[in-house]
């Protein structure tokens, strides 16, 4: 069984000490060996960025934007490799891994616009003979940890801005599906990027604790669960980093009487069992206004649920693989026996599903529950699996009080075809992305991606604009040209156009 490498200062590096296995999912197969970093090997990619650093930041915006140019061709080139890599380590389908890796290489082309991006403001004449600027520079050493569910896209959202903002990274990738992760990484270096500037640590807890710790990491990009989102962020934050920690979520879709049904419910499919539900912004909740809508619903979903493709990631034509660990896979099932109990109704039970030629793979079929109340736990838990819950409430305010009144903002939508509701909905929801007749209303590149409440610790959202002012420090420079050479008396009263 091949090894998964550190990759610090261009090179790879063996790892010396703990390993765990990586799996596939689809065949319950431990497929690779991982090396875990400890300390001395974190502090490797740390003194290898802080060495690059100097030189990186000085290097011109426009030559920084040329290696992500390359970059970008170098991922197209490479996309099927990579694209079976996500699927055989993560369990996601190919066409959906394909398209992760496409939004991943959309914020690859947004980075290409660096020195757009960082011109910066002008003000000519701000006082007599006076200009002033802000000027966004660098920060130094950043580091990102990201979470097994887009193992390609979640690190294009960090790595490529950080890098072309001038910034060395250390990426700490998921444990669990991390070969995808260390290729682009690769191809970044391949394009030209110098030693030191990225450089990629496997890992759990101890190596993200050394990145926590190191003074010389200057800010900490998160993606992952809410409670080490907030650990990551109290921890950085008291330690004077800038953080921003992206958390868990529960997405609800809501579905007025006068939504058009047919499309919702294909929406809802793809949104809520796509990836086996194993996406921050899945829908989970479905908030039917109206038990008309609700009976429909069930009744449109219930044969579509049953009837979802399941195999194998790394097959062709299928609608949904397998949960990424055994243990998600008994931690989804749990959820599913906590709801019956509840009281809530199964309508689908997706357990005990067997994929013939991957019996031991860690396959759970689509699961719907109707009849679900605030206080059950498979209405408050993000749940992280292919189970849709539906609420049945009277009206859009109710829908809007519940969705307000959950810990999670992260993403939510609304079906209709009434602009006066869409506006009511999307100006005092609480959540950070809202969709309207859009159920996935993940923001485009050149906007900023985030969610409100317990979804996002910290102030500014990823990638985009926000993940520009992220990665910058300002510097306002307020500089004096004299016309000619005069002697000025010293001046005692504040200095202003008054
Ligand atoms: P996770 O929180 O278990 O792991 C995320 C990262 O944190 C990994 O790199 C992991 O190694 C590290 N980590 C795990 N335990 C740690 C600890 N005790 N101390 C320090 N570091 C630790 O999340 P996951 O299971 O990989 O991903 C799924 C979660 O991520 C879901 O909750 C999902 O909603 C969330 N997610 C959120 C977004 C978003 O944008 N808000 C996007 C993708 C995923």
């Amino acid at each position: 069984m091949t090894t998964i490498t550190h990759l610090i200062n261009g090179e790879r590096i063996a790892g010396t000490g703990r390993t765990t296995e990586v799996f596939n999912p689809s065949t319950g197969a431990a497929i690779r060996q991982l090396a875990l970093a400890d300390r001395a090997t974190v502090q490797q990619a740390i003194d290898a960025a802080k060495a690059a650093f100097p030189a990186w930041r000085k290097t011109p915006a426009a030559k920084r934007a040329q290696v992500m140019f390359r970059f970008k061709y170098l991922l197209e080139q490479n996309e099927a490799k990579i694209v079976q890599l996500i699927s055989e380590e993560h369990g996601k389908t190919l066409e959906d891994a394909a398209g992760e890796l496409k939004r991943g290489i959309e914020n690859v082309e947004f980075a290409c616009a660096a020195p757009e991006i960082l011109k910066g403001e002008y003000s000519r004449n701000v006082g007599p003979d006076i200009d002033a600027w802000s000027d966004f520079q660098p920060i130094g050493v950043v580091a990102g940890i990201t979470p097994f569910n887009f193992p390609a896209m979640v690190p294009l959202w960090m790595y490529p801005l950080a890098i072309v903002c001038g910034n060395c990274f250390i990426l700490k990738p998921s444990e669990r599906d991390p070969s995808s992760t260390l290729l682009i990484a690769e191809l970044l270096i391949e394009a030209g990027l110098p030693k030191g500037v990225l450089s990629v640590v496997h890992g759990d807890k101890e190596a993200v604790d050394a990145l926590i710790e190191a003074p010389e990491v200057k800010a900490l990009s998160f993606v992952g669960s809410t409670p080490i989102a907030e650990y990551i962020y109290a921890e950085g934050t008291k330690r004077g980093k800038r953080v921003q920690a992206l958390g868990g979520a529960k997405n609800h879709a809501v579905l007025m009487p006068d939504a058009d049904l047919d499309n919702a419910v294909s929406a809802l499919m793809g949104a809520a069992y796509g990836s086996c539900g194993e996406r921050c912004m899945a829908i989970s909740v479905a908030v039917c206004v109206g038990d008309q809508v609700a009976d429909a619903l069930v009744a449109k979903l219930t044969p579509q649920i049953k009837a979802l493709k399941i195999g194998a990631g790394t097959s062709c034509g299928l609608d949904m693989g397998p949960l990424i660990t055994a243990q998600q896979l008994d931690k989804v099932s749990g959820y599913v026996a906590d709801g019956v109990s509840a009281g809530a109704e199964l309508v689908v039970d997706g357990r005990g599903l067997s994929v013939s030629g991957n019996e031991n793979g860690f396959f759970l079929g689509g699961c719907l529950f109707d009849r679900v109340t605030p206080e059950m736990r498979i209405y408050q838990e993000e749940i992280f699996g292919p189970v849709l819950c539906i609420v049945r409430v009277g009206s859009l305010e109710d829908a809007m009080q519940l969705i307000n009144d959950h810990e999670f903002g992260n993403g939510t939508c609304i079906f209709t075809r009434d602009g006066e509701s869409a506006r009511l909905f999307c100006d005092e929801i609480e959540v950070g992305m809202v969709g309207v007749n859009v159920p996935l209303p993940v923001p485009v590149a050149y906007h900023s991606f985030g969610g409100w409440k317990r979804s996002l610790f910290g102030d500014l959202h990823a990638y985009g604009p926000d993940g520009v002012r992220f990665y910058t420090r300002r510097k306002a420079i307020t500089q004096r040209w004299p016309q000619r050479a005069s002697h000025e008396a010293a001046q005692f009263s504040f200095p202003s156009n008054g």
